[in-house]
């Protein structure tokens, strides 16, 4: 069997470019220009990078961003008043809460500060609540991409069975909500490092959607002939290589399409959190 590279980064683009075109007519109507906050706390050097990769994502589709950068030794309530105050401006229409934090500072406390409205991350239990219940609302971004990923190779996934790899808030829960949602109805196993047999659950799921951190776990013989396959891991070698959580070799010429990390999956994250603010935007404008 021939594999399909699921090109992220290809998809991603398409993405950006849809929402730069449709940002530009709103700006052709006088409409304010959408915006993206970003908060990020101490000087963690990867984080200090994703955030400036975001900004420059925000800027070249036409919308607005802000960095508010806090001192590493910030205190929890100096953090819950900038968002706060994020909260209760009209021109931000998401709020980005960088994560990890320094260790004094509780991320869970953090985030439940952020205005659901304005949780473009989808990480609010509001935002989570609604996704359990089926409500319209916020979709954390990486699980949101893969689903996305999925729709784009026009991959049915009524009655297939999924495995998602990894029960993480951020990633492998929502993801097992979506896959099984009513209108996409995988039947979903959501597996972690306690779980049994993992090559054996992989071996009968059409999907599989790894999100562990453990590089190139999942072999090319757990994989079902013609399975799709989702690689969220980004592992960095000793050598210096990115790879994921999947040997992205072996599975070729086995599955039916695979994303390839990098340019697979975490490209699809930041077009999904500029999605989000977009819409963000739309719905706080009435439109
Ligand atoms: P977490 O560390 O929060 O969760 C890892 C999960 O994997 C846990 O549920 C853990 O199980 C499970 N796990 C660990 N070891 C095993 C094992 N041997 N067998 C089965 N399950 C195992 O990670 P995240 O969800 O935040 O991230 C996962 C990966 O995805 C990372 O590589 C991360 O860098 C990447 N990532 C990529 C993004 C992107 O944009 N592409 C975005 C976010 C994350 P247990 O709960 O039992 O401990």
């Amino acid at each position: 069997m021939e594999t399909t590279p699921i090109s992220g980064k290809e998809i991603a683009k398409t993405l950006r470019a849809g929402l730069r075109d449709e940002i530009s007519t709103w700006k052709t109507l006088g409409k304010r220009l959408p915006g993206l906050a970003a908060v990020l706390v101490g000087e963690y050097p990867p984080s200090r990078v994703y955030v400036a990769s975001k900004q420059k994502a925000c800027s070249e589709i036409g919308m607005e961003s802000w960095l508010l950068h806090l001192p590493e030794l910030a205190t929890q309530a100096e953090l819950h008043e900038t968002l706060e105050k994020l909260n209760a401006d009209e021109k931000v229409d998401g709020i980005l809460l960088q994560l990890p934090l320094p260790k004094h500072l509780d991320p869970t406390l953090a985030m439940q500060v952020i205005s659901p409205e304005k949780d473009v991350d989808g990480l609010h239990p509001v935002s989570l609540g609604r996704l359990v219940s089926g409500q319209p609302g916020f979709h954390p971004c990486t699980p949101a991409g893969v689903m996305h990923l999925l729709r784009s190779i026009d991959y049915s996934t009524a009655g297939k069975s999924a495995l998602v790899l990894g029960r993480s808030a951020i990633v492998g829960k929502p993801m097992a909500l979506l896959l099984s949602a009513k209108g996409v109805d995988a039947t979903v196993t959501l597996a972690h490092s306690q779980t049994h047999d993992l090559p054996s659950l992989c071996k009968q799921a059409d999907i599989v959607v790894a999100a562990i951190g453990m590089p190139e776990f999942v072999r090319g013989e757990w994989i079902k002939p013609g399975a799709v396959v989702i690689d969220v891991g980004i592992n960095r070698l000793a050598d210096g290589r990115i790879v994921g959580d999947v040997a992205y070799q072996e599975c070729l010429a086995i599955a039916r399409a695979i994303t390839p990390v990098p340019g697979g999956v975490g490209p699809m994250t930041i077009a999904m959190l500029l999605k989000n603010t977009w819409e963000s935007a739309k719905m706080r404008a009435g439109s």
